[in-house]
């Protein structure tokens, strides 16, 4: 089984070497991560300019530094490794529990794994663990194997300090832990950090209620976003024009309608129509 290991803490961080050292005992390991730190940076992609690599070392391990984000390296990463089997995204220095799966770099990285149709795994640890990991080892196996008996495509685990076991558990969304905080800068002016504040109080089978009670919380997550019990509710309340569609849309769209979108999707291709070197954009 191939193995890609990345993270969004970088790769000279130690929770990829923990993990890495982990993952080598289920199949053959390569790390590719961001050459910098790049939490929170969510599931960004750098499409303004290309991407480059370097090869580097992270323990024994064969790795590759990034200059992108932790989807932009699974993505590189896949490529150049041909058929990889697993994505394992961690071990991130931080928990990432409810909403944070919305700010997380750590998850984008296995997202981006499961969006290419493999299976990705989000591993987080508590801020505060110590930096070799050794208490977590044993942890991680099981939560891996137990990923690995299962159909399960993308999961989102965090580690409390002292695990009592495993859980399955679901998102934590009734609290919203991000704030703004206003401070001042040595002038006097006002500048604000957006932040996050530890909640307490979750609800029973949530990842943080999970946590809070010490157990390590495993998260089965979809792609598919869409509110399947609002979308339905909504169609009966408000009906739109679903009758006229089905009348006159065939359920697959023509090759035509489908390269329109996808042409609408994208910039227009730029192209030099000014003979003085000025780039204006395709007046298709
Ligand atoms: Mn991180």
């Amino acid at each position: 089984m191939r193995i890609l290991v990345s993270n969004d803490d970088g790769i000279y961080s130690p929770g990829i070497a923990a993990l890495a050292e982990v993952a080598a005992e289920f199949g053959t390991v390569r790390v590719v991560a961001p050459d910098v730190e790049r939490s929170s940076s969510s599931h960004s992609i750098t499409a303004s300019r290309p991407l480059s690599y370097r090869a580097t070392r992270v323990g024994s391990f064969s790795a590759y530094r990034v200059d992108g984000t932790p989807a932009d390296c699974v993505a590189l990463g896949a490529h150049l490794w041909g058929q990889v089997d697993l994505v394992l995204s961690g071990l991130n220095m931080g928990l990432n529990l409810g909403s944070s799966i919305w700010h997380s770099g750590t998850l984008a990285a296995a997202k981006q794994a499961a969006m290419l149709g493999l299976r990705g795994v989000a591993l987080s640890a508590p801020a505060t663990a110590d930096v070799d990991f050794a208490p977590y080892k044993p942890w991680l196996r099981e939560a891996i194997q137990t990923v690995l008996a299962s159909p399960l495509r993308l999961v989102n685990i965090n580690f409390p300090r002292e695990p009592r076991g495993l859980l399955w558990t679901r998102v934590s969304v009734r609290q919203y832990d991000g704030k703004i905080v206003p401070t001042l800068d040595p002038m006097g002016r006002e500048l604000y950090w957006f932040t996050v504040t530890p909640l307490q109080g979750a609800e029973e089978g949530t990842d943080r209620w999970a946590l809070e009670q010490g157990w390590i919380s495993l998260t089965p997550l979809g792609l598919d976003l869409t509110d399947e019990s609002g979308l339905a509710a909504a169609r009966q309340r408000q009906p739109l024009d679903e009758l006229r569609a089905h009348t006159l849309s065939p359920p697959r769209s023509s090759p035509e309608a489908a390269k329109s979108v996808r042409e609408d999707e994208a910039a227009a291709p730029l192209e030099d129509h000014s003979g003085d070197g000025t780039r204006q954009p395709h007046p298709a």
